[in-house]
């Protein structure tokens, strides 16, 4: 038989070492200075509302004559450590997302659940609005992924939706099938985005009018939680916004198709 005559395209494995070595370091010096980053935000964003619980407590010490003052200090109290406590919550989710590698073990996720679970988990903020919540989408979609953070990434692009909504608007949150990916999508007809800030709201902290910001509650970190969670999953999240008249946001997830099926138990029982 003929020689196989094969060119040699690529690097020396020498060569090809160090490039990988450097590329890890760049990675790893990357990933430090996000690190760092994101202790000096979280360090200042803590500081408000702790100083605020402190300086309401000392007002309430102050106050023990006057139950009214008493009682209206404590209800502020009571507003900035719940802050402070979901601040906590999506820090925890973020650092845990951070480093945006691969999932190890993707499962097979039913698109309907988690949409069923974030419209629930979100009931009593639309209730409050009387902002009706509707889950229109193609069914039985299934993606591959962690259930929790899709979960989670789903509940807080639905969460934003009503939040920035006003008072009986209507949010629609759907999926349907694109190429080899599930696409999800939340949309509103709330404030609204303003064109320069679309690439921006996805930073940590980030927030388009940071005053209005206080009276919602929100904490500047839910949509970097759903860009990890994107990312983690080799897809992605758009948005598309006409500032006054609503917002689309879309989560693109790996379809999970027939060849991915993993066997089940029951599957292996002849
Ligand atoms: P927050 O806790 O402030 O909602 P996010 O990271 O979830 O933090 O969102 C960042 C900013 O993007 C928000 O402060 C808000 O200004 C804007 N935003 C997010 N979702 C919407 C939406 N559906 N409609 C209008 N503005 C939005």
């Amino acid at each position: 038989s003929q020689p196989i005559h094969v060119t040699a395209r690529v690097a020396p494995l020498s060569s090809r070492l160090v490039l990988a070595l450097v590329e890890d370091r760049t990675r790893e010096r990357r990933v430090e200075a996000i690190r760092r980053d994101f202790v000096a935000n979280v360090s200042h964003e803590l500081k408000t509302p702790v100083g605020a619980i402190n300086l309401l407590a000392e007002a309430v010490l102050e106050a023990s004559g006057d139950p009214e003052a008493v009682e209206r200090f404590a209800g502020r109290m009571q507003t900035e450590s719940e802050r402070l406590s979901r601040l906590v919550q999506q820090i925890i989710e973020l650092s845990r997302l951070q480093g945006d590698d691969p999932l190890e073990e993707p499962a097979a996720v039913k698109v309907d659940e988690i949409i069923e679970r974030a419209v629930d988990t979100s009931a009593i903020d639309a209730q409050a609005k009387q902002i009706k919540v509707v889950h229109d989408g193609e069914p039985g979609l299934e993606v591959l992924g962690s259930a929790g953070q899709i979960a989670v990434a789903v509940g807080n692009l639905v969460a934003n939706a009503i939040a920035y909504s006003p008072e009986r608007s209507k949010v629609v949150v759907g999926a349907k099938e694109a190429d080899m990916m599930v696409e999800i999508t939340v949309t509103d007809q709330g404030i609204g985005i303003p064109a320069g800030e679309l690439d921006r709201i996805f930073e940590r902290f980030y927030r388009v009018d940071p005053a209005r910001h206080r009276s919602t509650g929100g904490t500047g970190l839910g949509l970097s939680i759903v860009k990890h969670v994107a990312a983690s999953h080799g897809g992605e999240v758009r948005v598309w916004s006409v500032e006054g008249q609503g917002s689309s946001f879309t989560l693109s997830l790996p379809r999970r198709t027939h060849h991915e099926r993993p066997t089940t138990s029951q599957e292996a029982t002849p």
